[in-house]
């Protein structure tokens, strides 16, 4: 683990400590979550709700998780057997790992990847073939069919894919999954789908890949509370999928951390049994902001990348003169008091995002308002 550093994340984050610069780097929102989800919380702690909840997560809970997954997604799953409650998304991403892999079997994903990807895919002992995404002509971000199969082979154990994708913003479309179940199915690999951002898709849909023939039976689906509920210090994730598949996740969590975050399992819950009108009302907060930042950046003289979905949006820093996303953003708050982060850090091939930085728009209007203003000092 010697060449995994500390994050750019906190190199960022102490930057704008100490600059107090607007931070638009880690993408945590600054606004609580849903009313009802933290009063049962508050309920929960105050009730006695303290001690070692079940290793899969309390009943409740689970079948909130289910009955969400059927409403939205059409899926249809055994609360008992078929769904594992874990400290955050990332626990479900690494226990998924290190329970299917063997030292030496290949994932592939995508890059620029979350960067805890490429340190759960090491612990492992697995190999990681990443397919890049590049802008393409339309500015959206694309990978090339060919890379794409090259990538797939003898070793491959499995496809970890994360759609709404973070850190570009890009929502991969039907046609895209296609692919990406079609070389699964042939391979015959499993995929592990990080789907934390799945409320938040501005404009096309949200499909699941677990929903495409044949994929439902090999596929592990993760999602969390943390981006949807806006409480990402709670770390309440999940993963659902066939029974095995998520038995082989539960024997690996027992190791990691057994159980987690007893009294706000039953706070999940309630939230994930909010009315239609707290999802939509979700995803249109983040659409405004999403439009209020990139109209901020594209005035400020940024060559934005659009943002499909998740809490981010791109940008290319050359019409600004700029060539190194590292240097740019660690003199961004001295020049204009807005800190941002390079998403180089997130590729094996870094010369493929060199030019490109990450804003974090899932802050309140005034905060992105401020970081506007400041950012016209560029120009
Ligand atoms: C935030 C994030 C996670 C981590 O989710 P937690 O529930 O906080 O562990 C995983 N994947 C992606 C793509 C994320 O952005």
């Amino acid at each position: 683990m010697r060449p995994f550093g500390t994050t750019i994340f906190s190199e960022m984050s102490a930057l704008a400590a100490r600059t107090g610069a607007v931070n638009l780097g880690q993408g945590f929102p600054d606004t609580d979550g849903p009313a009802e989800m933290l009063a049962a919380a508050a309920e929960a702690l105050a009730g006695g709700a303290n001690q070692y909840p079940p290793l899969p997560g309390i009943p409740v809970l689970r079948h909130a998780i289910t009955a969400h997954e059927q409403r939205f997604w059409g899926l249809t799953r055994d609360p008992d057997s078929e769904v594992v409650v874990t400290a955050g998304a990332t626990e479900a991403i690494a226990a998924a790992i290190l329970a299917l892999c063997e030292p030496g079997d290949e994932v592939v994903c995508f890059e620029p990847y979350y960067d805890s990807y490429a340190a759960s895919i090491t612990l492992a002992g697995a190999i990681r073939r990443p397919v890049t995404l590049r802008p393409g002509p339309s500015g959206r971000y694309e990978f090339d069919e060919a890379e794409l199969r090259a990538a797939f082979g003898g070793r491959t154990r499995l496809v970890l894919l994360n759609t709404p994708h973070n850190p570009t913003g890009k929502v991969f479309t039907r046609a895209e999954l296609d692919l990406i179940a079609e070389l699964c199915r042939e391979h015959d690999t499993y995929a592990v789908t990080d789907e934390v951002y799945e409320h938040l898709v501005f404009e096309s849909e949200h499909v699941p890949l677990a929903s495409l023939p044949g994929m439902r039976e090999r596929t592990l689906r993760i999602s969390s509370a943390g981006k949807t509920f806006s409480c990402t210090g709670w770390k309440v994730g999940w993963a659902t999928g066939p029974a095995p598949l998520v038995s082989a996740v539960q024997r690996v969590k027992q190791f990691l951390t057994f159980v987690n975050a007893g009294p706000l399992q039953p706070a999940v819950a309630v939230a994930l049994g909010l009315p239609d009108a707290y999802f939509t009302g979700f995803t249109a907060g983040l659409r405004e902001r999403r439009d209020r930042l990139v109209s901020g950046l594209t005035d400020a003289g940024l060559a934005v990348l659009p943002s499909e979905g998740t809490y981010f949006v791109t940008a290319d820093i050359r019409p600004l003169g700029g060539t190194d996303g590292i240097e740019f953003c660690r003199e961004l708050p001295d020049r204009c008091g807005v800190v941002a982060v390079p998403t180089q850090v997130f590729y094996d091939h870094q010369d493929a995002g060199r030019h490109l930085i990450r804003f974090a728009f899932c802050k309140r209007l005034d905060v992105i308002d401020e970081a506007v203003s400041r950012l016209k000092k560029l120009t």
